[in-house]
């Protein structure tokens, strides 16, 4: 159940010439494994599930920058709003409403980042590029006061063919910078996770999302 702080430092290392930020993905992993990679000088913490998420915040410290990175339901970003650091799957603009609202009743404002859908399996989330534009434009339109984008997320294909990992994550880098261009915002690409982060981080990621190079792997019950 410990850290594998060899791989912690290692990855910092890489990430640190890359100017990029490590998200750990601590989903069914235990407080006690987040707190040792805490005290080793971690903040930023990703999980997929928000009654988990829920329990694990109340209990560890307040300075974690916690970072919810699953499937959201409209219904279930109001726990979220009154601590949640960045949400990455947002997938919708109904989504972005919610959030806007949510964000006004907490009086805080909510940073997201829009997910697209770039692997090949039909089963992982996100938008293709006509829904990123309706989704974008319906932001800019209603002048959303309280949900900022900060740019896009999204995963690649589950295969061990590196070269269509790195094409999909091309794809990604190439959209997100098209639309950084006009909006001042734009400065987060969130891709790469344990299998791939290494060719995110080529293709121009600035934020990876890592679980079990970090904590081991998950049972596979619940991924
Ligand atoms: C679980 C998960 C990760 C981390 O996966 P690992 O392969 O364990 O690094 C990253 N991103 C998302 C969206 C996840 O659900």
């Amino acid at each position: 159940m410990a850290v594998n702080k060899e791989n912690y430092f290692s990855i910092c290392e890489k990430l640190k010439q890359k100017n990029a930020t490590l998200v750990a993905v601590s989903k069914t992993k235990p407080a006690e494994d987040i707190l040792e990679l805490y005290n080793l000088g971690q903040r930023d913490f990703g999980e997929n599930y928000v009654q988990e998420l829920l329990e694990k915040q109340k209990e560890l410290p307040q300075d974690i920058r916690w970072h919810f990175i699953g499937h959201l339901q409209s219904n279930k970003v109001k726990y979220l709003a009154p601590f949640v650091h960045l949400i990455h799957g947002v997938d919708s603009f109904s989504l972005l409403k919610e959030i806007n609202k949510q964000g006004v009743k907490n009086n805080r404002q909510l940073g997201v980042l829009l997910q697209m859908h770039i692997a090949r399996e039909e089963t992982k989330f996100g938008m293709n590029e006509e829904e990123l534009e309706q989704a974008i434009n319906g932001y800019l339109e209603e002048k959303m006061s309280h949900v900022v984008v900060y740019g896009l997320m999204g995963m690649a294909s589950f295969t061990g063919d590196k070269e269509i990992i790195r094409r999909e994550f091309d794809y990604l880098k190439n959209c997100f910078l098209f639309y950084k261009k006009s909006i001042p915002s734009f400065n987060i690409l969130s891709m790469g996770m344990s299998s791939d982060y290494s060719i995110a981080l080529e293709e121009g990621s600035t934020m990876v999302r890592i679980g079990s190079l970090l904590f081991g792997q998950r049972n596979a019950a619940r991924q």
